[in-house]
């Protein structure tokens, strides 16, 4: 491994490198919770979708929803990563308004997912693994909410007891760009596997961000050694959960602990919070005063145990993942990578671009797609699925491009009119006028005009050869837009040159 350009943050008198490791909430897509058959709806009234085992009452038992272990699972192979045939609940023992059991089920010694990987690409465009710790099962706690009143606080329990999976990474990361194409690659695994929506916003995709920074010539003695005692000491930035804001936080934490090493000082290991209005990370709590959870196995669960056959059925049964998708639209389908990794960026996109590029033209689809469809959408403020084309239109609309019956220019106005009104594209052609001229001779006619018209244009011609494009352009008019363009283009070099 090189260090690159973008991991290195400049301090006065030496380079350091960015070290970032990522625990990120994952909320598991699931009708019910992890332990009640509670619905997980979100926005739903408060304190509405709530069970007695949610509220802690005495004497109720988790019951395990064995669709969450499935999602979990389907997770872990997912991100290639080992599945424990046996996994355990502990529980996490803390008190909180918002934890009625006075207790988080959670699973800290023996996790249901071990050590995988997940692909990204530096700022630089160059590939990098990074690696997965462990994916871990938990319930997620309620809500306190302290900006209703001005004198009292609620709790919401809507949200107690909804299943997460935490995901860790190790301290692999090593620059803001990477945690956040770290972040989009998880979320987008998830998005394909539906085991997470991952919206962001809703809260359903959260990560505590650890920073620390290491002096430049101690990376190098880091990467030949693989010793993590080599790293600095770092801080973890709680809950999170905007790529932007985690983006300027890293950025922020790692120029404060530079400057604090720099004069001498040390870093100390604690908890912080991120401010976005003063763009600057504060302390929560300090090492020291770090809770003890008394962890210890959960006496109300027993362990979890998978049959190998079980989870090799999932993954026979997993879907294209992200990274596949995008390899076999470059080489099947015949389209950039940059173009691919626009397209496989939401799953419903990638599903539409498959249908419409299949057996037709990769490229064409591509541009449509992304040129006319996205830009209109992003235009209108609209979602992929307000699309209001179909697999059909578009197919028409590629084929009329690929056999030149329109021109692009002519495609644009099929598919606002499509967009507007809706239509056939075939019957569009003529209806809008947009059937192109490819009648050689008709052309020649128009070309052998222009030329006529215009002796000194055509002298001119022989020392300024780019003047052909002019002639080009009034063969286009004179036809009053419907010309060929590639015919044009051939019968003017040939006449002129
Ligand atoms: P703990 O159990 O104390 O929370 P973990 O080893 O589980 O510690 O690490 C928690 C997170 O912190 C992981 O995502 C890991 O990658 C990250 N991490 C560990 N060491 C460092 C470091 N030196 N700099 C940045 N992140 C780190
Ligand atoms: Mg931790």
């Amino acid at each position: 491994m090189d260090i690159n350009k973008s991991q290195v943050i400049r301090g006065a008198n030496s380079d350091f490198v960015f070290v970032i490791g990522l625990e990120v909430h994952a909320q598991v897509k699931s009708k019910s919770k992890l332990f009640s058959s509670a619905s997980t709806e979100f926005g739903a009234e408060p304190n509405s979708n709530v069970s007695f085992v949610d509220a802690g009452m005495p004497g109720m038992l988790p019951v395990v929803n064995s669709f969450c272990i499935e999602q979990a699972v389907k997770t872990g192979l997912g991100i290639n990563a080992e599945i424990n045939l046996t996994s355990r609940f502990d529980r996490k023992n803390y008190f909180y308004p918002d934890l009625p059991q006075g207790y988080q089920i959670s699973q800290l010694y023996e996790p249901i997912v071990g050590k995988g990987t997940i692909s990204i690409q530096t700022e630089e465009k160059l590939p990098k693994e990074v690696g997965i710790e462990r994916i871990h099962l938990e319930q997620d706690a309620g809500k306190s909410i302290h900006d209703m009143d001005p004198s009292t606080s609620f709790v919401d329990l809507n949200r107690t007891g909804i299943a997460l999976m935490e995901i860790v990474s190790k301290p692999e990361i090593n620059s803001p760009f990477e945690a956040v194409e770290y972040i989009k690659k998880l979320r987008l695994i998830m998005r394909y596997l539906e085991t997470c929506d991952g919206n962001m916003q809703e809260g359903s995709l959260r990560a505590d961000v650890n920073v620390s920074v290491c002096e430049i010539n101690k990376f190098q003695s880091f990467i030949k050694t693989g010793d993590f005692g080599l790293l600095g000491t770092r801080c973890e930035i709680k809950n999170m959960n905007s790529l932007k804001f985690i983006q300027q936080a890293i950025n922020f934490e790692a120029r404060r602990q530079i400057k604090l090493l720099e004069t001498g000082k040390e870093v100390a290991q604690e908890t912080r919070l991120y401010d976005p209005n003063k763009n600057e990370t504060r302390p929560l709590r300090s090492k020291e005063d770090a809770h003890d959870y008394r962890y210890f196995p959960c006496p109300d669960l027993l362990n979890i145990e998978l049959e190998r056959e079980w989870v090799n059925k999932i993954k026979d049964d997993l879907p294209e993942l992200p990274d596949q998708k995008y390899l076999r639209f470059i080489n099947d389908l015949n389209i950039t990578p940059y173009d691919s990794e626009v397209i496989i960026a939401e799953k419903s996109t990638a599903e539409f671009f498959e249908a419409i590029a299949t057996n037709t033209d990769g490229k064409i689809a591509a541009n449509l797609l992304i040129n006319e469809l996205f830009g209109r959408l992003n235009k209108d403020n609209l979602s992929f699925k307000d699309n209001p084309t179909t697999v059909e239109q578009m197919r028409e609309l590629i084929n009329l491009i690929q056999t030149d019956e329109i021109s692009s220019k002519g495609a644009k106005e099929i598919f606002d009119h499509i967009w507007n009104f809706g239509g056939n594209p075939t019957e569009l052609v003529d209806k809008l006028g947009l059937r192109q001229v490819q009648d050689t001779s008709l052309i020649e006619q128009i070309v052998n005009d222009v030329i006529k018209e215009n002796p000194a244009q055509v002298n001119k011609v022989k020392s300024n050869p780019k003047l052909i494009g002019w002639f080009v352009g009034q063969v286009m008019k004179k036809s009053e837009g419907k010309a060929d363009p590639k015919i044009i283009n051939q019968i003017v070099n040939e006449k002129l040159n």
